[in-house]
């Protein structure tokens, strides 16, 4: 038993359910790496790892899953949420209840939000900054099997300058809170404080750092598109974190922020909406990703904001598909995120279909929400793709979603480290 308990925590698995042997069968199998379907699709799965990929090596009398006319998919990866908040159309109303519910409420809402987000087929999660370390608990409660919940990489708080789109005492009045955001809240000046905020965030549990490099579209006193951190900070902030060994991400909507990110060797530039034609080459040089975010305009289309964030959201969705388009002619490599908060939890599939919508094909599509993310994430080793030593992290769509890209908003079959989270089309006994 102690031996079984080690082994399912080595591969963070979800409950000792991972221990079992598995033969998952489907009329397809879409391939992350090559980017092919193959038919009919099988898999073998034993103690949370892929053992083998078409049907070979099946253990006689291990429960063979038939999920009929459906595709067998990597589990999916959304490298940008946000589980720790949620989506409330009411602007105003929100920064209040922020302010109202207990860390605890928070905490436990963040739970639900885990939840939806991975019976939605996504089983691995890059989360983009929080609050009070609820992702960092989050987190460790989804690895020791409390609750169910996509396997997280959390970045603690994102760092960025006073009055950026990443001080959380934006709008309030001065002296509200008793005291002006410093560092330990992710706000820093210089490129020392880049340098301790980054320390701090690694000491608290971040494994990646996310910085805001731009203005943002939610925040109340900033330009979309203004640089927010000199180069100086920016290059402390991405050697630091490079050092610690952790990858960074930048919120950036500018084309001067994310210059000033790539140039600093930032890992993926988040949002991109007002790229210009120098950034994306030199991103496409340096292997750059851009996270597109698509999915953020179903929230923003149902909000009610005060006038100026109104006329950022009008102005910055405005742009997105046009910079995509461009992105893909350069060659620019794209991985699925969605900034989920911002819109409702667990639809973050409709990222697929707006890809495909400014270009990608559906294959293309399924790759940036697979083995791109992945690559990104630096779990290109354990997710993203079926193959024989992956983690056992499968999904199911009904039909092909090569010829139908919605269908991913139709998960029918979760598995995570090879526990079953879902099965819509199991037999009942
Ligand atoms: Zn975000």
């Amino acid at each position: 038993m102690k031996i079984g308990l080690a082994a399912a925590f080595l591969i963070g698995a979800s409950t000792l359910v991972a221990q079992s042997t598995y033969v998952l069968k489907a009329a397809r199998l879409f391939d992350g790496s090559s980017g092919q379907l193959t038919t009919p699709g099988s898999l073998v799965v034993s103690n949370g790892v892929i053992q083998s990929v078409g049907g070979g090596n099946a253990p006689a009398g291990a429960p063979v899953i038939d999920l009929g006319d459906a595709t067998l998919l990597p589990g999916f990866i959304d490298a940008h949420t946000h589980l720790s908040d949620e989506f409330n159309p009411d602007y105003n109303g929100d920064a209040l209840l922020s302010l109202q519910r207990p860390i605890s409420e928070k905490a436990i809402r963040a739970t639900a939000n885990a939840r939806k987000t991975v019976m939605a087929g996504f089983t691995t999660v890059r989360d983009v900054g929080s609050s009070d370390f609820i992702d960092v608990g989050l987190r460790n409660s989804i690895n020791a099997g409390y609750v169910p919940g996509p396997r997280m990489l959390v970045s603690v708080h994102a760092l960025g300058s006073t009055g950026g789109h990443c001080d959380d005492s934006d709008g309030f009045r001065y002296g509200v809170f008793g005291r002006e955001t410093g560092p330990e809240d992710g706000v820093i000046n210089t490129p020392d404080q880049a340098r301790y905020a980054v320390r701090f965030n690694v000491k608290y549990g971040a494994d990646v750092i996310k910085t805001c490099a731009s203005g943002g579209v939610l925040s109340p006193t900033d330009d979309v598109d203004v640089p927010q951190l000199t180069q100086a900070e920016l290059n402390a902030l991405v050697d630091e974190a490079h050092t610690l060994h952790r990858k960074t991400a930048a919120h950036s909507h500018g084309a001067e922020s994310s210059k000033r990110a790539i140039l600093a060797g930032i890992d993926s530039i988040e949002h991109g909406t007002f790229l210009d034609d120098a950034d994306m080459r030199m991103m496409h040089d340096r292997g750059t990703f851009l996270v597109p975010t698509l999915t953020t305009r179903v929230g923003l289309a149902e909000s009610k904001f005060p006038p100026l964030v109104q006329e950022k959201a009008t102005r910055a969705v405005k742009q997105q598909d046009a910079m995509v388009k461009r992105a893909l002619a350069l060659g620019v490599k794209i991985a699925l995120g969605t900034d989920a908060a911002v819109y409702p939890h667990g639809d973050n599939a409709l990222e697929f279909a707006f890809m495909v919508a400014d270009g990608m094909t559906p294959a293309q599509s399924l790759m940036a929400g697979t083995t791109s993310a992945a690559e990104l994430l630096g779990l290109q080793d354990k997710v993203g793709a079926l193959k024989p030593g992956m983690l056992a992290d499968v999904v199911a769509v009904p039909g092909n979603p090569v010829d139908n890209i919605k269908a991913t908003q139709s998960v029918i079959f979760v598995m995570k480290d090879g526990a079953i989270l879902r099965n819509d089309r199991a037999v009942p006994r």
